[in-house]
């Protein structure tokens, strides 16, 4: 068994060889955030944060690996720090903007929010120009994108009007999250600990990419490539060469940023405006059930018209939940039996039925945050979707009839069901 993987590895690995380097693999865009350092306040001494530079980079040039760093203009200090970015270039890296403070577009207004990305993208052009380099690309800080549409469409006009492309990520981890300890190991001494987070990071890291490469395969029904989100940090420094050799044993190969960002997964437009949920593929695979449940319930209402329209109250009927409530203006009717009952009452003939149109006016779905395996908040499913609609009877003798109805459902057992229905 084990000689028979040796053997389909040796073969993998010979066709990765043999296709030659720039088309095998599954292409992986390495993004590193905070650039100068990430962690800035744990790394003061300017030594150290020429000495956790020059670690990443050498990293990064042993794997041959095209990153792009996002660099937070407002934590550039001094000319040791543009010295450091000027490292970065030489090495052939990109650099893009992460905003000059690093604001969470949630929590800032879009103005003020706006013009921090502006001073970012302002101050890293002004050091680039020199270099016949511009700013192409832009990071949301915490991965916000804004927490309403128009929040969301303000930041994509501005990046428009100012020539930024929005770099997302696929594989959102929380590499970040091991800087302290393992800083704290180190400063310590203590070998041990280094190996524990050092082991953790890996594990955790592995778990990410594995999980988003199944969610982004799946999404697409295809191999689709990754954009991976690192820290620019003292523990990346010391556990990158691990990480790159498993992503390339793994069989994934590190792509640029031009190639990576002309794949139409990676550019796939979605308007999601919910602050947990950093990866695209999170994104998109919610905005695919979002659009799924609207077009099973859309379908469903649709149904409903329809088995009325051929006077069939029981089929009509069978839209409710068993514990479905319906509140008329003669008041509150529980249960889907008492609910056709009712309906039978006041329609007890297919002239008194005439024909039914439903007309929605706006639907929205109920859904919120779980968590991932690594404790991510991640967007849920949808699990409700309520409908405000016009309905309108129109009898066969000219006469017509017309209200409102508020109707809220629920996934129950694969289906959509009524759970409430307000009709005026
Ligand atoms: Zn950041």
């Amino acid at each position: 068994m084990r000689s028979m993987r040796l053997a389909v590895a040796a073969l993998l690995w010979a066709t990765l060889v043999g296709a030659g380097e720039g088309t095998a693999g599954r292409p992986i865009l390495i993004t590193v955030d905070d650039l100068p350092i990430g962690g800035g306040r744990l790394h003061v001494d300017a030594a150290e944060r020429e000495r956790i530079t020059s670690g990443l980079l050498a990293v990064l040039g042993r794997h041959r690996v095209p990153a792009v760093g996002f660099v937070i203009w407002g934590h550039v200090e001094g000319a040791a720090d543009l010295a450091l970015l000027e490292r970065w270039l030489a090495a052939g890296h990109e650099l893009g903007n992460h905003t000059a403070r690093h604001l969470d577009y949630d929590r800032t207004a879009q103005d003020a929010y706006i013009a921090d990305a502006e001073a970012g993208r302002a101050g890293l052009a002004g050091f680039l120009a020199g270099k016949g380099k511009a700013v192409r690309f832009f990071r949301f800080p915490y991965l916000r994108e804004g927490e309403t549409e128009a929040k969301l469409d303000a930041m994509r006009a501005y990046l428009e009007r100012s020539g930024q492309r929005n770099v997302p990520v696929t594989v959102d981890d929380q590499d970040w999250s091991y800087e302290e300890a393992w800083v704290r190991a180190r400063a310590a001494g203590d070998a041990a600990a280094m190996a524990r987070v050092g082991e953790d990071y890996q594990a955790a890291l592995r778990v990410e990419v594995q999980a988003q490469t199944e969610t982004g395969d799946e999404l697409f029904g295809r191999p689709v490539p990754q954009v991976l989100l690192l820290h620019a940090n003292e523990v990346g420094a010391a556990q990158w060469d691990a990480l790159f050799a498993w992503l390339e044993a793994r069989g994934y190969r590190f792509a640029t940023a031009d190639e990576v960002m002309a794949d139409p997964a990676i550019t796939a437009p979605h308007r999601y405006v919910n602050g947990p949920g950093g990866s695209l593929w999170c994104r998109l695979a919610h905005e695919r059930d979002s659009n799924k449940a609207r077009a099973q319930v859309a379908a469903l209402l649709e149904q409903q018209a329809a088995a009325w329209n051929r006077g069939d109250l029981a089929a009509f009927c069978s839209a409710y939940a068993d514990d479905a409530v319906f509140l008329g203006q003669s008041g509150l009717t529980r249960g889907r039996e008492a609910v056709l009952e009712r309906y039978r009452e006041h329609y007890p003939s297919a002239a008194a039925m005439g024909t039914l149109t439903l007309e929605t006016l706006e639907m929205r779905e109920a859904w919120g945050n779980e968590s991932s395996l690594l404790g991510d908040a991640v967007p849920s499913r949808v699990h409700g979707v309520s409908v405000a609609a016009r309905w309108t009877l129109r009898q066969a003798d000219g006469g017509e009839r017309s209200g409102l109805t508020l109707l809220v459902l629920l996934r129950r057992g694969g289906r959509w069901v009524i759970v409430q229905d307000a009709s005026m």
